[in-house]
């Protein structure tokens, strides 16, 4: 889509940090991190939030949680939180759907998040 800032880290218009690429995503490395450890996994289809995923099509979410879960391996990540924001309202601010891949804390460290 055109102006869509994760459609253009898509086809590689922008740059981002890559961490991994599936043929549904691609992982990037969040410029201002909300966790120590802070990646979002971005589809590849422009879908603008999880209201808009099409009823059909019931694999989407699976396949971005399934992307999460490899980056998150990839990362070393022992736990970690994933998070959708749905909606300003939520807290989305960029209108194509991303999952926020969140760790990197101690096992005793406060792991309240805001993103
Ligand atoms: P959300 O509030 O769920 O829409 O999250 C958007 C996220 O995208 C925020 O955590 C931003 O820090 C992150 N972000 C915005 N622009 C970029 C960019 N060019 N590269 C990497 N992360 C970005
Ligand atoms: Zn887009």
């Amino acid at each position: 889509m055109e102006d869509c800032i994760f459609c253009k880290i898509v086809k590689k218009e922008i740059p981002a940090e890559v961490l991994q690429e599936t043929p549904d995503a691609v992982i990037i490395k969040d410029i201002h991190p909300s966790a120590p450890v802070h990646y979002l996994v971005i589809s590849k289809k422009h879908v603008a939030s999880v209201k808009e995923i099409p009823h059909e099509d019931e694999a989407f979410v699976g396949h971005l949680v399934h992307a999460a879960k490899d980056g998150a391996e990839k990362l070393g990540l022992k736990g970690y939180k994933l998070v959708f924001n749905v909606g300003r309202e939520g807290g989305q601010v960029i209108d194509h759907i991303h999952l926020h891949i969140l760790g990197g804390w101690g096992e005793k460290e406060k792991k309240s998040i805001n993103v």
